[in-house]
């Protein structure tokens, strides 16, 4: 189910363009149109959910096959060895932006540590 004022819903049902890498009749998975690395991929389900909380006990095969997906992609980029970043930011404290899940698969380069609490949290 999509969402009609949801940008990864359009990406979706290619109503806006993106560079696709991947598709199945449950997964997504796209170039980020702002890349932090030379290899930056966001694996999203179809379906809309907001956040990483919204996934329920059922949708655990869909939360693995999305990880599964990031994990191939990795290997037909030739990242495997050398090691990447699989990360969901989830909610206002984890940084998320954009709200339908989607797992960043970042790499190919070393990339720093930037994990930490903001010195004075500003929490809204
Ligand atoms: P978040 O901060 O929510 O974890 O990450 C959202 C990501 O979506 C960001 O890395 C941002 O660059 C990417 N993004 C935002 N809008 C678009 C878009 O329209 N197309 C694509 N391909 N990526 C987008
Ligand atoms: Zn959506």
């Amino acid at each position: 189910m999509q969402q009609t004022d949801c940008i990864f819903c359009k990406i979706i049902q290619k109503k806006i363009p993106a560079d696709i890498v991947y598709e199945d009749s449950e997964v997504l998975a796209f170039k980020d149109a702002f890349p932090i690395a030379p290899v930056h991929i966001l694996i999203v389900p179809k379906n809309h959910f907001s956040t990483v909380n919204e996934w329920k006990e059922k949708d655990i095969p869909l939360a693995g096959k999305i990880v599964w997906i990031a994990q191939r992609i990795a290997n037909d980029l030739q990242i495997s060895a050398k090691g990447y970043k699989l990360l969901f930011r989830v909610g206002s404290d984890g940084g998320q932006e954009v709200p339908h899940i989607h797992l960043h698969l970042i790499g190919g380069a070393k990339l720093i540590e930037d994990i930490h609490p903001q010195k004075e949290p500003s929490r809204n």
